[in-house]
């Protein structure tokens, strides 16, 4: 078995294919398995995926537990708030929020020695009879089963789905940061302003995780993103502006949100896709990596069941599909009027967020967060069975 990419989704698939006895060797081609983009919000579901990978302890650990959030309005009036301990309540686990390269690091420490290639970019996946040859920078390999886990902008499926429309941007550019210790706010909140939105999480240590977007074309970005978001953001109410302050030099980053539109099907042949590569969505709704974490689980629940490697396949794409369109959709339509600019919508929005009971919201987001995820067979020994990756 070869994954390509070791983002979230790779990693968590590696962890979980191990776990149930194959052997998984993962290829990414940054020199090291890390993440940019500051900090992660991990709902009830993708803790629940996390603890069938058995790292979710050590991810909480290193979490912070949001208690209390919600909207506000330019001028910081509250549109609605959400008791998140009622996330807890309901679905048995909290909102946890931290920072992307502590998950990242979890999870890599989780794939068992030997089966991680940093510094090793896939420049081919092709048939190769029963199975798929695997090009990569220093040599092919041969596996029975590929799984595509290389992000929005995936190769795998650019190739193996060559009708598919590519990425597409979203309509507008996010700025993430993580602040130094500071003496924040007492819960943290997303800023709804005119196609611009600023959102603040407590992470551990006294630090936030923010990040800000803004509706404007793609391809822009210059040399001090801080200055720019500082620009942009620092006649925000309270308390951004303090939480601007406590943001470090070059401590920004910048990316242009790119969405992908909805596949059929998610396997051809002996490749899967799993996470962005799959379904990468407006993160809105914060769920992007909770589903890849989800992919993972029920990936290796399939593969790890008796019966062919084909069966196994079709039920994943059974499993994964409907589930992740209907939370793309969703989140795509929270997307889209959270970036509305024209001030009469904008003035409807606010106001309907404001009459929204709290509850309702949390109920409509039951589906979602309340995924239980398949039991994963056990691997014996963690070594592989049929999904030997060989050298070609
Ligand atoms: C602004 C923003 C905020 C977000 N907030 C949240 C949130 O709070 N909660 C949440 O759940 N989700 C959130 N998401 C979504 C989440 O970040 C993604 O869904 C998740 O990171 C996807 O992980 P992935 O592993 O599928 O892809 P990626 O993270 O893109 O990983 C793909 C990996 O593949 C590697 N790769 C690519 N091509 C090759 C190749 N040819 N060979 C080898 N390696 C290759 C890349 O280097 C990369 O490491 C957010 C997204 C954005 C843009």
């Amino acid at each position: 078995m070869v994954v390509v990419g070791g983002g979230i989704g790779g990693l968590a698939a590696a962890v979980a294919l191990c776990r149930v006895g194959w052997r998984a060797v993962v290829f990414e081609r940054s020199a090291g398995f890390g993440e940019v983009g500051a900090g992660l919000s991990l709902w009830p579901n993708a803790l629940r995926a996390l603890e069938a990978l058995g790292v979710a302890d050590r991810v909480r650990a290193l979490g912070a537990v949001e208690t209390a959030g919600g909207v506000r309005d330019r001028s910081g009036r509250w549109l609605s708030r959400v008791d998140n301990a009622e996330v807890a309540r309901r679905h048995g686990l909290p909102l946890v929020v931290l920072r992307r390269a502590d998950l990242v690091r979890v999870l890599a420490e989780a794939v068992p020695p030997g089966c991680l290639r940093s510094g090793d970019e896939v420049v081919g996946v092709r048939a190769d009879g029963e199975g798929v040859a695997v090009e990569h920078r220093d040599g092919v390999v041969r596996a029975d089963v590929v799984v595509g886990a290389d992000g929005v902008h995936s190769g795998v499926r650019r190739r193996w789905w060559p009708e598919a429309s590519g990425a597409r941007y979203a309509g507008y550019t996010a700025w993430r940061m993580i602040t130094e210790p500071v003496d924040g706010p007492s819960e943290g909140a997303v800023v709804w302003g005119r196609g611009e939105r600023f959102g603040f999480t407590a992470l551990s240590g006294g630090r936030w995780y923010c990040f800000g977007t803004a509706a404007v074309p793609a391809g822009g970005g210059g040399s001090d993103e801080r200055e720019a978001v500082c620009r942009r953001f620092g006649g925000w109410p309270d308390p951004v502006p303090a939480l601007l302050a406590a943001v470090p030099e070059g401590g920004v980053v910048r990316h242009d949100v790119h969405v992908l539109p909805p596949l059929a099907t998610y396997v051809r042949g002996r490749v899967a896709l799993v996470g962005d590569a799959a379904h990468a969505m407006d993160p809105a709704l914060g769920q992007g990596a909770g589903q890849a974490l989800e992919d993972a689980v029920v990936l290796a629940a399939c593969l790890g069941s008796a019966g062919t490697v084909e069966s196994a396949l079709a039920r994943y794409d059974r499993s994964r599909g409907p589930r992740t369109r209907a939370v793309a959709r969703r989140s795509a339509r929270l997307g889209r009027v959270a970036r509305w600019s024209w001030p009469p919508a904008v003035a409807v929005r606010d106001l309907a967020a404001r009459l929204t009971p709290a509850g309702a919201t949390l109920r409509a987001m039951g589906p979602v967060l309340g995924w239980t995820p398949p039991v994963l067979p056990d691997g014996g020994d963690g070594r592989h069975r049929q999904g030997r990756a060989r050298r070609a």
